[in-house]
C-alpha cells in the first residue's frame, strides 16, 4: 500500500494573487527539511501539499515529524493513496484504518470529491463507506457528533487518499515570505521563544547576542549557540552574530548615572544591532520583551529604546505573561537548555535601583556625556563573530 503525507495550508490559502509565491517558498522549505529523511517528491496542488517517498528507503516517520514543524500548514496527515474506484476505497480504509476502528466504539466517515468526475457525490461516499466498514466491524456503531475515530477519504486528481483524523500543524506562513530580520537573542526563556513566534509570521532571522567576556563566559556563549541550534528546527538554519560587548558596557558602567545604565545600554545594543541588521538586509530587529516584566520594559523604557535607531522593533511577546512564554518554551524545546545558570551581560553590573520611567531628554543628556560611546560601538560591530547555526545540528548537545 502506497502511503504520503498530506498538508493543508492555513491563512496561506486566504492569499490572492501572489499565492503562488508563498507555495513555491513552502515547496522548497519541505524539501529542503526532507534531504536526509531520503528521497521524497514535493508538490502542491489544490492548495494542498502532497510528500511521497520515491523508494523504500524514505523514512515516512522522520518525514511526519519534520514537516509538523514547517510554517506554513495548518494540518497534516499520513494517508493511504488507492485507485479512485469505490472498492479499491473500501478494501484500502479497511487494510489502513481497521485496526484502529477495532479498538474504538463509535466513528464517522468524512468525504471530499476535490475530483468531480468520480461518479459518488461526497453524501453518497461517506453512507457507502460507512455501511461497508459497519459490515466488518458489526461492534461498531456511527456517531457524527462525537466519535472515536474519523475515517477520512479524499477524492483528488491523483487518486483517492484514505486516513484518520488530521494532525494540527505549526500554522503560520511560510519563513521567508515576509522578509528578514534580526533577533536579539539572550540566554534567557524569552528571546528563543521571540524568535520562534516570529518566525511563524514568515520572517526569516538572524540573530544577535552581546557577550562581555570576561565578565560572560564562554559557557554561556556556547548556550546561547544551543539556544539558536534549537530554535532552527522552526526558523531554519541562520547567522548568529556575537558582538564583543566589553568596550561599549564599561564605557556606560563608568560615565553614566547607575540608575540610568540598564536603558542607556539596551538603546546601545538596539544601535549595533540596527548597524549590522542593515548590513544584513534585515528589515527589523525583534526582542523578547514583555511588558513590565523588568524594569527596562515599561513603556517609557520602551519609548527610549525604540529612539535609539530607526529599524521597527518587534516584540511578539509584550503581551504575554511568563507563564504563556514558558509554556511555549517548553513545547519547542528550548526551555531546559534557557535555564540553565550562565551569566548574560544584560545582568552584570545592573544597578540595584534602575529608573522606571526614564525619559528621552534625560537619557539623551546622559549620552552626551559619553562622546566616545559610538566609536566603541562602532568598532564592536565591525569585530562581530559570525556563526553559521545549521538546521542539520538542532539535535547536537550543546556542551
Ligand atoms: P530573556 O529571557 O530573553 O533573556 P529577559 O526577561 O531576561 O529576557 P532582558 O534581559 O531585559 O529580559 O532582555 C530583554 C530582551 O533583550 C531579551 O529578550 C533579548 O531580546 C534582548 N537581550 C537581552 N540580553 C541580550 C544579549 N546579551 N544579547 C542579545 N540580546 C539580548
Ligand atoms: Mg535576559
Amino acid at each position: 500500500m502506497q502511503e504520503v503525507i498530506i498538508g493543508y495550508q492555513g491563512e496561506m490559502s486566504l492569499k490572492g494573487l501572489n499565492r503562488n509565491q508563498f507555495e513555491s517558498a513552502l515547496i522548497k522549505i519541505l524539501r529542503y527539511r526532507l534531504k536526509d529523511a531520503g528521497r521524497f517528491a514535493v508538490w502542491c496542488a489544490q492548495s494542498t501539499f502532497y510528500i511521497e517517498p520515491e523508494d523504500d528507503a524514505a523514512d515516512l516517520d522522520l518525514a511526519f515529524d519534520r514537516v509538523k514543524k514547517v510554517f506554513g500548514l495548518a494540518a497534516v496527515s499520513r494517508s493511504a493513496v488507492c485507485e479512485k474506484d469505490f472498492d479499491a476505497i473500501c478494501a484500502t480504509a479497511e487494510s489502513y484504518l481497521g485496526q484502529t476502528l477495532n479498538g474504538v466504539r463509535t466513528f464517522k466517515v468524512e468525504a471530499r470529491r476535490a475530483d468531480k468526475t468520480f461518479p459518488m457525490d461526497s453524501p453518497a461516499l461517506m453512507r457507502e463507506l460507512g455501511a461497508c466498514l459497519l459490515s466488518r466491524h458489526p461492534r461498531l456503531r456511527v456517531d457524527v457528533h462525537h466519535p472515536d475515530c474519523k475515517v477520512i477519504v479524499e477524492i483528488r486528481d491523483r487518486g483517492a487518499y484514505v486516513h484518520g483524523p488530521k494532525t494540527p500543524g505549526e500554522g503560520g506562513l511560510p519563513v521567508g515570505t515576509s522578509g528578514r530580520a534580526l533577533n536579539m537573542l539572550s540566554g534567557g526563556i524569552d528571546s528563543p521563544v521571540a524568535a520562534y513566534r516570529m518566525a511563524k509570521r514568515g520572517l526569516a532571522l538572524d540573530h544577535i547576542h552581546f557577550a562581555s567576556p570576561p565578565y560572560t563566559s564562554e559557557r554561556a556563549r556556547r548556550k546561547v549557540v544551543a539556544l539558536a541550534r534549537r530554535t532552527s528546527v522552526y526558523t531554519g538554519s541562520c547567522n548568529l552574530f556575537v558582538v564583543p560587548y566589553t568596550h561599549p558596557q564599561e564605557c556606560i558602567r563608568d560615565n553614566a548615572p547607575p540608575m540610568l545604565f540598564t536603558v542607556l545600554m539596551r538603546r546601545s545594543m538596539m544601535r549595533i544591532a540596527g548597524q549590522i541588521a542593515q548590513k544584513q538586509g534585515c528589515e527589523a530587529l525583534i526582542t523578547g520583551e514583555s511588558l513590565a516584566q523588568v524594569a527596562s520594559q515599561t513603556v517609557q523604557a520602551i519609548r527610549c529604546t525604540d529612539a535609539a535607531q530607526e529599524l521597527p522593533v518587534l516584540r511578539p511577546l509584550i503581551g504575554m505573561d511568563k507563564t504563556e512564554i514558558i509554556e511555549t518554551a517548553r513545547r519547542i524545546g528550548t526551555f531546559e537548555t534557557s535555564i540553565l545558570p550562565y551569566e548574560d551581560c544584560c545582568t552584570i553590573f545592573t544597578p540595584p535601583h534602575p529608573k522606571l520611567r526614564p525619559t528621552l531628554d534625560e537619557v539623551l543628556e546622559a549620552e552626551a556625556a559619553m562622546p566616545g560611546l559610538p566609536a566603541l560601538e562602532a568598532e564592536a560591530a565591525a569585530a562581530a563573530e559570525r556563526l553559521r547555526i545549521r538546521i542539520e545540528e538542532a539535535e547536537l548537545d550543546w556542551e
